[in-house]
């Protein structure tokens, strides 16, 4: 059987490795000392946390499917019912349903909810009779279009926050195509979105992400598990030699070890560094994805303080408010487990194009600040973790496509080696899973 390495064992490695089961020999080579990258649960006040990222989406089917082919279909569980909620204009305010990414099929809905103002509910009215602005043929960043459609108060206050809780990115960067593609797509070139996201036919009533009860790291081990492949944690990879038309792979503690081919499932910056002699052109496209600095502060409070909190799961917070925070989730109330233990909040911080403060003490207080501000009191929390995810999130910027694919033709000409990964098919679990599979395809 073909010998396969497989660089990086998050999400993606992972599910690289489990796809090749029964095709290849597969050895997962991990440089920390532990498996699922930013799938990661520790444990606060007694109880499972998850630090990075804590939801599979199951609009599409890749991380819900894997989830069950793992064994942990039994162990999915859907997220407490609840509006998605915005910390917008001074004050916790519900979206109304129905809205894409945002965006309200019926400028109606919004009436009294205070989520634009007058002004910017009158201009997002405006888009039906507004002549549409053309579908450029280049890639445009979201803001630059949407804002010709709906105004920039709804970009700004219904669609930035939304975008900002996935990719931490700025709606001036953001690729249309890469974000918000098949959105922009539905309206066709001259036609209006909104009377578009109504003629859509209705989705089915579903919830749009489900948790894994424990926490998202017990699906790192599950498919680490399922894969049969070698896992080895603690093994950073340091060069890429090509050896005829196979791999030798260096690493800074487990020697050199050969490879028919490689899946390279490392963030893109890391993969940069390691094609920088062997594939310049690649390594140049992928160093250029810029990326986010990024940071969750988890906080237990007291058994009982889940009743004094607003309703719903959380709330994203528009980059224009100027606040610390862009996002919290009640993890506890969210997911509901476990019972009867402390309630844990999470804060997320850190936008791109932004510097997080360096110290956790000033992190947490930021974090407990706006917390406070936006739901009211809360008591003094009970133990607190702040997990730093540096570059953590990739940027995908106008020209973002085209970009990651002058990297993928630059290897052409190289023994096998394939790329997956956040900076490929989007940033999500199940688009990671969806990268790792076309990788090992
Ligand atoms: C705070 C946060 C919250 C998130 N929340 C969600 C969410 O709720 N739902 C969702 O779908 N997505 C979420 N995401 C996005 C998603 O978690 C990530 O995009 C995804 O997990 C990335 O997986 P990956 O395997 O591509 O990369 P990573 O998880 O970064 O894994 C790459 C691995 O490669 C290893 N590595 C790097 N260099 C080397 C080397 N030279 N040798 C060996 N190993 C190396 C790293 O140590 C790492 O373990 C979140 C992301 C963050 C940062």
């Amino acid at each position: 059987m073909r010998r396969v390495i497989v660089i990086g064992g998050g999400i993606s490695g992972l599910a690289a490795a489990w796809s090749l089961r029964g095709r290849a020999e597969a050895t997962v080579l991990e440089a920390d000392d532990r498996i699922g990258g930013k799938l990661r649960t520790g444990t606060l006040a007694g109880v499972p946390v998850d630090e990075g990222a804590e939801s599979l989406m199951a609009l599409r089917p890749e991380a819900v499917d894997l989830a069950q082919a793992v064994g942990l279909g039994a162990d999915l569980r859907d997220p407490a019912p609840g509006p998605v909620t915005l910390w917008s204009r001074g004050a916790l305010r519900a979206l109304p349903p129905g809205h894409v990414m945002g965006v309200p099929p019926d400028p109606s809905a919004l009436e009294g909810t205070g989520l634009l103002s007058e002004p910017g509910l009158a201009r997002l009215r405006q888009e039906e009779t507004l002549p549409a602005p053309p579908l450029e043929a280049r890639d445009v960043s979201v803001a630059e279009y949407l804002t010709g459609r709906l105004g920039r108060e709804a970009v700004d206050r219904l669609v930035e926050p939304l975008l900002g809780g996935v990719y931490a990115g700025e709606v001036d960067r953001l690729s249309l195509r890469s974000a918000l593609g098949p959105v922009a797509a539905l309206a066709g070139p001259g036609g209006s979105l909104l009377a578009a996201l109504r003629d859509r036919p209705a989705r089915p009533a579903r919830a749009v992400v489900r948790g894994v009860t424990g926490g998202t790291g017990r699906l790192a081990a599950a498919v680490a598990r399922a894969s049969g492949a070698r896992i080895e944690t603690g093994v950073r990879v340091t060069a890429l030699r090509r050896a005829g038309g196979a791999w030798r792979v260096a690493t800074a503690s487990s020697g050199v070890l050969t490879a028919d081919a490689v899946v390279l499932a490392v963030p893109a910056h890391a993969a940069a560094r390691l094609l920088a002699g062997l594939a310049p052109e690649a390594a140049e496209a992928l160093g250029g994805v810029r990326h986010a600095d990024t940071a969750v502060v988890s906080l237990a409070f007291p058994p009982g303080t889940e009743a004094g909190l607003p309703p719903g799961n959380g709330f994203l917070v528009p980059a224009v408010e100027g606040r610390a925070v862009k996002a919290a989730t009640y993890l506890s109330r969210k997911w509901a487990w476990p019972a009867g233990g402390p309630c844990v909040v999470r804060a997320s911080l850190g936008r791109a194009g932004a510097t997080l403060p360096r110290s956790d003490a000033e992190l947490t207080a930021l974090a407990l600040a706006d917390l406070r501000a936006a739901a009211g009191p809360l008591p003094a929390p009970l133990a607190t973790r702040v997990t730093r995810w540096p570059a953590g999130l990739p940027q995908y910027d106008t020209g973002h496509a085209t970009r990651m694919a002058r990297a993928r033709a630059a290897l052409t000409d190289l023994p096998p080696l394939t790329l997956c990964g956040a900076a490929h098919q989007g940033v999500g679990i199940a688009a990671c899973i969806a990268s790792a599979y076309t990788a090992t395809r």
